[in-house]
């Protein structure tokens, strides 16, 4: 045999046999693009569920970053997978694959809704756990400052109940029972939310670095905008992309920013992790990069958030 196929064949071993072949690509499909799935605003099958948190005493108020101990050099890169009652929205597909090539642990925030229309990958992305953490986003998006109290209530329980459903189907046992982290949508809420959402035992997660601005899809422009948000990341820094493919470009602008990120030395971990490592910095008014920068946004979807014109009950 010549040398040439001696050794592609010993390449092709290798290749076959390495435990770092395991990496298999999710494979994107029409089904995971925006509007590919018809809406249904019905509500879930399940109104509660059968695992309750224990009622958190005090809220945190909300958590927009990590305090972490002189030299250490950790962020954590969250996305909001969301749709609102009116509409569906996709599942990046090309998102999930370049944390799971690169094994960036990141930490994902879905609405209940979205997750009941993209619940084959949500299954899938369960079957991950060890690089991916699920937290609460609401059920359709609901505004947390203007849902009254059982709308709030209904939002995240139907949103923690469609969680255990999947959870179940997807036979998969190594993840927590419910979610324990809450995002904000809008990031807006009041103080009223925040007791509601401690009641139900949920800590309520923000970010400090909103690193979408406009449209990456040019690597270009990408490239720009990562420079500007690694530029904003700090130690202890939470950074807040989508996955649900409404901005776009995002696997190109994240692509750089962990690029420039890693080469800087930071370490990434999942928001649960990152609150174990230093102290919480707080606000009482959640917004996007200003106080108070978030507020226009009550009146652009619907009566409160949700995109509905009749306000959400929470009453199927
Ligand atoms: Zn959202």
């Amino acid at each position: 045999m010549k040398i040439s196929k001696i050794f592609a064949r010993l390449i092709f071993t290798v290749l076959i046999l390495s435990p770092s072949s395991c990496f298999c690509e999710w494979k994107i499909e029409s089904a995971d693009l925006r509007r590919a799935i018809q809406n249904n605003t019905k509500p879930p099958e399940k109104l509660m569920p059968s695992h309750e948190l224990p009622p958190r005493t005090n809220d945190d108020g909300v958590i927009r970053r990590v305090k972490l101990p002189e030299g250490v050099k950790a962020v954590a890169v969250t996305f909001d997978m969301c749709e609102l009652d009116t509409t569906t929205t996709g599942c990046d597909m090309a998102v999930m694959n370049l944390l799971r090539e690169r094994g960036i642990p990141a930490t994902l925030f879905m609405g209940g809704k979205w997750m009941r229309t993209h619940s084959r990958r949500v299954k899938e992305i369960m079957t991950e756990g060890g690089l991916f953490e699920i937290g609460n986003h609401n059920w359709s998006h609901g505004n947390c400052a203007l849902l009254s109290e059982e709308g709030l209530k209904a939002q995240i329980l139907w949103t923690q109940a469609e969680y255990e459903l999947l959870r179940e189907e997807s036979g998969v046992d190594d993840i927590p029972e419910v979610p324990t982290l809450f995002r904000l949508p809008y990031g807006r809420n009041n103080d009223r939310a925040l007791r509601v959402i401690a009641g139900l035992g949920l800590r309520v997660i923000q970010w400090d670095v909103a690193a979408e601005a406009g449209d990456n899809s040019d690597i270009k422009r990408a490239k720009r905008n990562a420079k500007k948000v690694a530029a904003m990341t700090k130690p202890g820094s939470i950074l807040l992309f989508h996955a649900n493919l409404v901005p776009k470009g995002t696997v190109n602008l994240l692509r750089e920013v962990v690029n420039i990120l890693d080469g800087e030395g930071y370490e990434f971990v999942k928001v649960s992790e990152l609150l174990t490592m230093g102290e919480a910095e707080t606000v009482r008014d959640g917004y996007f990069s200003r106080p108070g920068d978030n507020h226009a946004l009550d009146k652009k979807f619907g009566t409160d958030g949700t995109g509905r014109k009749a306000r959400f009950t929470g009453k199927p």
